[in-house]
């Protein structure tokens, strides 16, 4: 480069904008590092049935334990490892972690429940989720039962060959699907249908409005009845209140989770809620009047 090139070129180094670059690479980097270096954890959030209290399942939710920083959450890293394709690599982890966890109970004798596991549209772009998922199934010679894999709605509402592919497969190695955060997105219904999905999460901005919003009720009470319809599960995401768990019990949604239930915990404290078995007073709401 010429000499004014380069007079340019360090201006533009200097510059905030250079700054603001030169801090995302930096970020980026230390993403890949962490990544590499195996700096993360998976925790385990329970979902329980609101009529016996009893756990369901567990969601496996990634935490990146930082030297320095602590304990970082999803929303501060999942988006840039999406957008570098790093995401494939911590998915990865994410999986491996979560078949050892299982296996480990499995080991040490414990009564297992089903652990879903988020997947995000790059790692099905980047494709071989399937693949993945059934060398892990042989590998620990795992129950499909035991594997359930969360998809948001513009994962399942895809057209793309190899993505409704990977899906497909992923279905018949026996591994439940779940629709992640249903509500948020732009579902087609007819689509719901021909996807062969077995669990719908409704999204928390719904639940958090349950029991003060009559809007939310009534929504609310529809997914759940199209859910009952189409012969699917169904989980409320983000219950954080006794006024919220009874109003899904009236609408008879079977499944909760939330921070009323539990936090996301670490490995360790998911065996003893697995021991403790049950994590909800089992006490039902006021009888509906007959109508
Ligand atoms: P998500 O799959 O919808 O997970 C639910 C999120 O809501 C989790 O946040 C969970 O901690 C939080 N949550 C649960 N109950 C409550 C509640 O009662 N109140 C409130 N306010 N929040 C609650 P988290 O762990 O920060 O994860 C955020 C998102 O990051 C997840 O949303 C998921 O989309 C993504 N994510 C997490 N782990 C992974 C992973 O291993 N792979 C991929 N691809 N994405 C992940
Ligand atoms: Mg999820
Ligand atoms: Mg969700
Ligand atoms: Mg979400």
């Amino acid at each position: 480069a010429s000499k004014a090139d380069k007079k340019g070129l360090f201006r533009f180094y200097n510059d905030e904008l250079y700054q603001r670059i030169r801090s995302k690479l930096d970020a980026e980097e230390e993403l890949a590092h962490a990544i590499a270096s195996r700096q993360f954890e998976v925790h385990y959030q329970p979902r329980a049935d609101t009529r016996s209290g009893e756990i369901r399942g567990f969601e496996a939710l990634v935490r990146w334990m930082h030297p320095v920083r602590g304990m970082i959450l999803p929303s501060h890293f999942i988006a840039m490892a999406e957008s570098t394709g790093s995401i494939v690599a911590l998915g990865s982890l994410v999986m491996q972690s979560v078949f050892e966890q299982l296996a480990q109970w499995r080991d040490a004798g414990e009564t297992l429940v089903p652990v879903s596991i988020n997947i995000s549209p790059s790692q099905l772009d980047a494709g071989g989720v399937d693949h993945q998922i059934q060398s892990l199934l042989e590998q620990y010679d795992m129950q499909p039962e035991l594997i359930e894999v969360e998809l948001t709605e513009s994962v399942m509402m895809s057209e793309a060959e190899s993505i409704v592919e990977q899906i497909a497969n992923i279905r018949k190695m026996g591994v439940k699907l779940h629709l992640d955060d249903f509500g948020t997105g732009y579902s087609s219904l007819s689509r719901l249908q021909e996807i062969d999905m077995q669990v719908i999460k409704i999204d928390r901005a719904f639940v958090s409005r349950l029991g003060t919003s009559n809007q939310a009720d009534v929504l609310v009470k529809t997914i759940v009845l199209m859910a009952k319809e189409l012969h699917m599960e169904i989980i409320a995401e983000g219950v954080e209140t006794p006024l919220q768990l009874d109003a899904l019990r009236h609408l008879e949604c079977n499944e909760v989770q939330g921070y009323l239930i539990a936090r996301p915990v670490s490995p360790k404290e998911a065996t003893a809620l697995l021991r403790q078995r049950f994590l909800l007073d089992a006490s039902k709401p006021e009888a509906e009047p007959p109508a």
